[in-house]
């Protein structure tokens, strides 16, 4: 007998539920990735992670024939290129991951509805792309939690299932017919740093970190200037990494670091539990705060927040440093985001948007529910505090080297100057070819609080 693994967001060998019950339950499997054009047409196939998509899947066919078989390709729609795979092998039954996107639900209901008709099984398997799934653990009068501490506590109490080895031997069934594997280099606009995909690369990093970053983390994990996370959300959001094994090995390592680390990981799974439950939340706010988002002159604002020349240069350089590498650290991105939506008083969805057309680990339920987090429309419970770019500067970049790194017009700015050139006397500053301030941050502070109705 035939099944069909369909890989989505799980591009892996190791800790694969899916592959491991598909090869259980049938002599032959077929390892399916459809390009889906719905997902080509909705404008989430952008360059970086496409790039990025073409090392995994590159790597996820290298694993495959290293093990006797090879990954098939397809495009078109995704459902109807599984249920003509499935007509040519006579496959009986189809394994999928769950995903909590609206999109991933409707393709998810498509799918079964198909099979159902053609007399084919769907299985979907939770805890692949999460450590805890979504739904696993609900508060009593809810469907999700909307609260990441009582969630964490829950979440951390919940059993983790066993890490699953990678096969020895995938029998693949012949003649079935594969587009070839899509190349990183035909990707043109990719951000010059790219991270390389791929498990490979993945396993590697995981290693890496558990090794040599993992204690520090704790101390460390804000420092702007240290670099000091894991840089594994890219790893993550395509699945060439395993949440539960993450858990699971930095559980195993121990430690302050190690616990710091697996709340990050919980994080995650938190914002997808909301956005299984809710998944308008992804464009529609979760929480309204009848908020009248600034429209005068906020095209230039926002282009300059882009471009990562507000003058505030902790902003430039975060924004600088997403241009140049499709990544930002956290820190940064919770002040970038918190300036264009607090201190410009921008609607998040502008914001959200900029950073999926270029963030490598762009993910719908980690960006849209970060973003509606630090705009105060999603679930912190703190909605209406404002980052100080100033104040956050001199506290996670203490001596500057940040800033130095992304703004080099600001590089031979020395001592805390360089978080605020506007202070250099005119001389000096004119020579910097750096903008001044767009914005006054007390004025916009007022601004806030009155539309938020606070003052
Ligand atoms: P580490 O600090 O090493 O953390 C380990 C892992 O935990 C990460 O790889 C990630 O999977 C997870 N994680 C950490 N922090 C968060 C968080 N706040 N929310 C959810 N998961 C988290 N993360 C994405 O994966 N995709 C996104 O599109 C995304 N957009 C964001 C947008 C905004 C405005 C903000 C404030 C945060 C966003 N994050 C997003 C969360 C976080 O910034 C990144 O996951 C993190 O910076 C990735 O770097 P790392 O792998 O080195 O993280």
């Amino acid at each position: 007998s035939v099944h069909v693994v369909l890989f989505t967001c799980d591009l892996r060998l190791h800790d694969h539920p899916p592959l491991a019950a598909a090869r259980a339950g049938a002599d032959e499997v077929v390892p399916l990735f459809v390009r889906d054009q719905r997902i080509g047409r909705s404008g989430f196939a952008v360059p970086n992670r496409s790039a990025f998509l073409a090392d995994c899947l590159a790597g996820l066919d290298a694993g495959l024939r290293d093990r006797g078989g090879r990954l098939v390709v397809r495009s078109g729609d995704v459902v109807a290129e599984v249920c003509r795979v499935v007509t040519e092998t006579g496959a009986d039954e189809v394994h999928l991951a769950g995903s909590p996107s609206a999109y991933a639900q409707s393709r998810e209901r498509r799918l079964r509805e198909e099979l159902t008709a053609q007399g084919c099984r769907l299985t979907v398997h939770q805890e692949v792309v999460h450590a805890v799934a979504p739904g696993a653990v609900t508060p009593a009068s809810s469907d999700h939690f909307a609260v990441f501490t009582p969630y964490f506590r829950r979440w951390s109490g919940h059993p983790l299932r066993g890490v699953l080895r990678a096969p020895r031997q995938v029998a693949v069934p012949d003649g079935i017919g594969s587009e070839s594997v899509p190349r990183r280099s035909a990707v043109k606009g990719t951000s010059p740093e790219l991270a390389r995909g791929g498990e490979k690369e993945a396993r590697a990093r995981l290693a890496d970190w558990l090794r040599g970053g993992l204690d520090a983390y704790a101390d460390r994990h804000d420092d702007l200037a240290g670099d000091a996370t894991s840089r594994l959300s890219p790893h993550l959001h395509f699945g060439t990494l395993s949440p539960v094994e993450c858990v699971q090995r930095a559980r195993g390592h121990g430690g302050e670091g190690a616990d710091a680390f697996v709340r990050q990981v919980a994080w995650r799974d938190f914002h997808h539990q909301v956005l299984a439950a809710r998944p308008k939340a992804s464009f529609y706010d979760y929480r309204t705060r009848h908020d009248h988002w600034r429209q005068d002159a906020a095209a230039e604002d926002v282009a300059a927040w882009k471009e990562g020349r507000t003058g505030y240069p902790i902003v430039d350089a975060a924004m600088r440093q997403l241009t140049q590498q499709g990544w930002m650290h956290n820190r940064g991105r919770l002040l970038a985001a918190s300036f264009l939506a607090k201190t410009l008083y921008t609607d998040w969805r502008v914001g959200a948007r900029h950073f999926l057309d270029l963030l490598v680990d762009g993910d719908v339920a980690n960006n849209q529910l970060n973003w509606q987090w630090v705009a105060g429309t999603g679930t912190d419970t703190r909605p209406n505090r404002v980052l100080n770019p100033v104040a956050q500067a001199r506290r996670y970049d203490p001596d500057g080297a940040y800033v130095r790194r992304w703004v080099p017009e600001l590089a031979d700015v020395e001592g805390p100057a360089v978080h605020r050139p506007w202070t250099l006397p005119d001389k000096r500053r004119s020579g910097l070819d750096y903008p001044e301030p767009i914005v006054d941050l007390s004025d916009a502070l007022d601004h806030f609080r009155q539309a938020r109705g606070l003052n």
